[in-house]
């Protein structure tokens, strides 16, 4: 099973709370827009999940697929 995350840039807001949560995952790139790098295990992926959950705007999307 693997976990794909997407950011949504039109809700985003980047003060960067999905950066101290999930560090793995997510970064601010030089276009100063969340960057985000697909979860290499499980650890990465629950870390993303909770990223979604604590993300104000509601910007993250996380979708488990086989
Ligand atoms: S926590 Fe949500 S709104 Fe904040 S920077 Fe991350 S994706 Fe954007």
């Amino acid at each position: 099973m693997t976990e794909r995350v997407h950011v949504d840039h039109r809700r985003c807001r980047r003060h960067a709370l999905c950066v101290i949560v999930a560090p793995d995952v997510f970064a601010r790139g030089g276009d100063g827009r969340m960057h985000v790098t697909q979860p290499a295990n499980a650890d990465a992926a629950a870390r993303a999940r909770e990223a979604e959950r604590y993300c104000p705007l509601q910007a993250i999307d996380t979708e488990r697929r086989r």
